[in-house]
């Protein structure tokens, strides 16, 4: 089902000049993440144990948050996507969502989660604004599930799944699971299944060198074209035209039976008309998920900059953004963080 999530507004305080980075690119979209901490230990993200996590006051509070996003809807971002770690990890989040989404000039709010703890929240996060909810499910199988997450809660995310059915008529939901090469192959016409019979919008993203043991290689990664494929087989699709700063490029069953989304981060990137930017929990402004520079926004706010100055500081990031991944050119390193701490 296709929701119309984006609610237009008047941009009051929107400053003259839009945030653009060197390349030409308008930034339109920022993803917050709320907190580092995680619930689960997903193999290609986070390590089994030993994870030192952000100490409290060094994550950026409810004020500071809100600071730092109305600064930047003044600069024309419009749309804010609320991750991490598992934002819902963090206590009060609701309350922190209300805000966000009063900022003028804030269009849309959404929120990356894997849904462990949904079916407590989630009547709360539409109240106070979510209107577009990505769940992460890598397969529909418990016990998989479980290898995959080093958590056994597909049970917990399938209840939180269905604490969102009362609100379809007003949010948008869709599932992501990562393609990993040797189990993806065997996980994907049943994840797909799934999300058909709840006519939900599934996307496969090919893992990215982004897992905190620094483990991934190439072959790691099962391409969107060969998930494609396995799709096709079962249920033919046809391709759709690739929207505008889109991650995902779509594709319609044949049958009606709706749609699924390949982000191919590693083999077809879509940096050239990228209009993100990332807030970490730490306050840290990243202009690209694999920069290896961040601008100190904490830093910042914590010395007493005024809106002007944080302004400053944003633009000259942005204006340095790195025109996209190197992950294929020899020498590539791979952030210093991993995914669960810049927010995915
Ligand atoms: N905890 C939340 C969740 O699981 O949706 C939000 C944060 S998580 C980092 C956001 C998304 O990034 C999830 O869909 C997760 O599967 C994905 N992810 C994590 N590590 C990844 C990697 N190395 N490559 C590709 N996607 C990754």
């Amino acid at each position: 089902m296709s929701v119309p999530a984006t609610r237009s507004a008047a941009s009051p305080g929107r400053v003259a000049e839009p945030l653009v980075d060197g390349w030409g690119r308008t930034i339109r979209d920022v993803r917050v993440s709320v907190t580092d901490v995680c619930n689960l230990r997903c193999t290609y993200c986070l390590p089994e144990s030993g994870i030192a996590w952000l100490p409290k006051d060094e994550r950026l509070d409810d004020d500071e948050t809100v600071r730092l996003v109305r600064v930047l809807a003044g600069l024309g971002v419009s749309t804010v996507r609320v991750t991490g770690g598992e934002p819902l990890a963090r206590a009060h989040l609701p309350a922190l969502i209300e805000r966000l989404d009063a900022v003028p000039g804030i269009e849309e709010i959404s929120m990356t989660t894997n849904g462990v703890l949904l079916h407590r929240h989630a009547d709360a996060l539409v109240a106070a604004g979510v209107r577009r909810f990505n769940v992460s499910i890598d397969s529909v199988h418990q016990r998989r599930f479980a290898e995959l997450t080093r958590r056994d809660v597909l049970p917990a995310v399938l209840k939180g799944l269905a604490a969102l059915d009362p609100y379809r008529d007003r949010v948008q939901i869709k599932l992501n699971a990562v393609s990993l090469r040797g189990i993806t192959e065997h996980e994907a016409v049943d994840l797909v299944g799934f999300a058909r019979e709840r006519d939900l919008q599934l996307r496969f993203i090919e893992v990215m060198p982004l897992d905190a043991d620094g483990a991934w290689t190439e072959d790691h990664v099962l391409t969107g074209d060969e998930v494609r494929e396995i799709i096709h087989a079962r249920w033919p699709v046809e391709a759709l035209p690739r929207e505008r700063s889109s991650t995902a490029r779509v594709w319609r069953f044949l049958d009606g039976g709706g749609h699924v989304g390949f982000v191919s981060s590693v083999t077809a990137s879509f940096c050239g008309d990228c209009d993100r930017i990332r807030l970490t929990a730490d306050g840290q402004l990243r202009t690209c998920l694999f920069a290896h520079d961040e601008t100190d926004l904490r830093a910042a706010l914590r010395g007493g900059a005024s809106d002007d100055e944080l302004v400053a500081l944003i633009r000259g990031a942005v204006a340095a953004k790195q025109w996209g991944h190197e992950i294929h050119k020899p020498g590539f390193r791979p952030p210093a963080r991993p995914m669960s701490a810049i927010g995915g």
